[in-house]
């Protein structure tokens, strides 16, 4: 038998820093908490090898009295709080005490400070269980390094992600934590180079300005409501302003950035008359609640929090986003005499929409529900479309009015293709006739499948440089995607470069999507690497993908016979797989015999 036993600290911090580490990520979210507690107005953080190898924080706080140093690495020791009670209104980032105890026992742990109050400070090393302190002498502040994280648990390492994710999260929760505390100075530096600056701003909506660019707060409504107990204030999509994803809502609660599950769906709920289906309002909401109404102290990382009056909660956010759409409401009104609220905001949505011509847009979006749905159920909705394309009887088809059509346009006929061009019907469908057959071509779809497999081709399509640069400004986190990615786009044959601080230029396109929407373009496929992730798919695919989504010629575009006649050879010369990118089919075909069985001729 084996006995049992006390295990020695050493274990159990072990073991305690597996529940706060998740990865280098929670290592500068502990870090920069612990600088904002010490009511510092400069953080500079410093990363190598996506905090692998070396995470740094450095801060002008009140600093660590030179005899407390050695306790800041002892498990529940924390000058935040002294009791229970205090618990219960706890206004302050930290107060288990056990991050940096975790932390250290972890990693090659160092930390020098020295108190405004006192003329020396200390610095410890704290490496395998062994601490060393020494006298410190430098200006007031902290500065603490995480070097060889997960040293002695390699387990742990195994299940990090690629290192672009790891350092995606590690800029997730510096921003967010930026936001929420516009009056401090913050710098990520990544692996040594300067790769995020954010000066004292204003207030919480030049922060979101620095964040998300300029532009983008005259794009939000900003509204608040109060009551006894709690304050909710916020930045809301004005109706021209959505997203394709819902990577731009974020709650804080209290100043913390919390992962609320009902988020999406209220705001959602809110935006019904407004948003297409699949397109999402942004908001950043700030919760200022009595700490004895909620319970943070759930989860170590304090990443999720409990409300004691969910409903309650649930309202607040539901009505803040009724109170400022009130004004989408009113504006409209009064700028529009007849019609439908609703239909008229939609449509002026629509119109503006970042990421293209609407149609496009859903498109996209049902596209990537479908993905969605397969991965949730293993089912996918959108089957049903697909089968009934291919089932429905053949009276459905209102033949009349594109035979009149085929009547006008066969004159017109090209003698050079081995078929008959017989127009386009509905604006959306090229009709051919070739050997007793008809092919209807969505045009959109076989546009698309061409330029994919076009841009996809071991020759590199021909650049075509554009008459007017196009300069963007991109949100601070996009940007970052935008220069891991940069290079991806120079295979790709785009001329693409870093503009200013945030800021990129396109100069040239491939020519075979010379109609590239290249703002939706850009938007989009950032918006597509921030969701994959690291389920790393090819990045080239990913952008011939989007280039062909942004540049194909849409259903309602003019299309000359011409075109129509070259989009229609190469869908039907066999070359080209049969279905779009995103897996939709693009021709259908109703033969001689079909049309003679309905007539009763045979
Ligand atoms: P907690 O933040 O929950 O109190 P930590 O383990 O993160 O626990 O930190 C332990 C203690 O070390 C803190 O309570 C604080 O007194 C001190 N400390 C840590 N980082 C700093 C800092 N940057 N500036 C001043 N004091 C700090
Ligand atoms: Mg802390």
């Amino acid at each position: 038998m084996t006995r049992i036993k006390i295990l020695p600290e050493s274990v159990k911090n072990k073991i305690a820093a597996g529940e706060v580490v998740e990865g280098p990520f929670s290592v500068v979210k502990e870090l920069i908490e612990n600088s904002i507690d010490a009511e510092a107005t400069e953080i500079d953080i410093e990363v190598f090898e996506s905090g692998l190898k070396k995470i740094l924080v450095k801060d002008n706080g009140k600093g660590i009295y030179k005899d407390d140093l050695a306790l800041a690495v002892q498990n529940h020791a924390t000058s935040k709080i002294e009791n229970i009670p205090d618990i219960e209104k706890i206004a302050s980032y930290g107060f288990r005490g056990e991050a940096l105890a975790g932390i250290s026992s972890i990693s090659k742990f160092t930390m020098f400070s020295r108190s405004i109050e006192e003329s020396l400070g200390a610095k410890i090393i704290h490496n395998d269980g062994h601490s060393e302190i020494t006298d410190y002498a430098g200006d007031p502040g902290t500065t603490t390094i995480v070097e060889n994280l997960f040293y002695n648990i390699p387990a742990r390492k195994k299940f990090l992600k690629a290192k672009s994710t790891e350092l995606r999260k590690i800029r997730e929760v510096f921003l967010k934590t930026a936001m929420v505390n516009p009056d401090i100075d913050f710098s990520l530096n990544v692996d040594g180079k300067r790769s995020i600056t954010l000066v004292k701003a204003a207030g919480l909506e030049e922060r979101v300005g620095q964040i998300y660019g300029k532009s983008v707060p005259d794009s939000l409504y900003f509204d608040r409501l109060k009551d006894l107990k709690t304050e909710i204030c916020g930045f809301l999509s004005k109706p021209d302003f959505l997203k394709s994803s819902r990577s731009m809502q974020i709650l804080f609660v209290n100043n913390r950035p919390v992962e609320y599950k009902y988020l999406g769906f209220l705001l959602s709920k809110a935006y019904e008359a407004i948003a297409p289906r699949g397109s999402y309002p942004a908001a950043v909401i700030f919760i200022d609640i009595d700490p004895a109404l909620i319970d943070v102290n759930i989860h170590p990382a304090k990443k999720e929090i409990k409300f004691f009056d969910q409903n309650y909660i649930n309202s607040l956010i539901l009505h803040l986003a009724d109170k400022a759409l009130g004004k989408a409401h009113n504006l409209n009104l009064s700028r529009m005499s007849a019609g439908r609220i609703t239909d008229k905001i939609k449509t002026q949505n629509i119109k503006t929409d970042p990421s293209g011509p609407a149609h496009v847009y859903e498109e996209q979006l049902e596209f990537k529900d479908r993905i969605n749905n397969i991965n949730r159920s293993g089912f996918s909705e959108n089957n049903s479309d697909k089968s009934n394309m291919f089932n429905s009887t053949i009276s459905d088809y209102p033949f009349s009015s594109f035979i009149r059509e085929a009547g006008k346009l066969y004159d017109e006929f090209d003698k050079q293709y081995d078929f008959k061009f017989l127009g386009i019907i509905f604006n959306t469908y090229i009709v051919i006739e070739k050997d007793n057959v008809l092919s209807f071509i969505d045009f959109h779809a076989a546009h698309e499948r061409y330029i994919y497999d076009t841009m996809n081709n071991e020759t590199k399509p021909e650049t075509q440089a554009l008459i007017f640069p196009q300069v963007m400004e991109l949100p601070v986190e996009d940007y970052q995607i935008f220069l891991e990615k940069k290079d991806y786009f120079v295979d790709t044959s785009f001329d693409i470069d870093i503009f200013s601080d945030n800021a990129i230029v396109v100069r040239g396109i491939p020519g075979i999507v010379k109609d590239l929407n290249i703002e939706g373009f850009i938007s989009d496929i950032i918006e597509a690497f921030k969701r994959e992730g690291d389920h790393v798919r090819d990045v080239k695919k990913i952008i011939a993908e989007k280039a062909a989504c942004h540049s194909a010629k849409r259903s309602g575009d003019s299309l000359s016979p011409e075109e129509a006649k070259i989009i229609a050879s190469r869908a039907l010369n066999g070359e080209y797989d049969k279905r779009c990118p995103h897996g939709r089919p693009y021709i259908y075909q109703l033969e001689k015999k079909d049309l003679e069985k309905v007539f009763k001729r045979i």
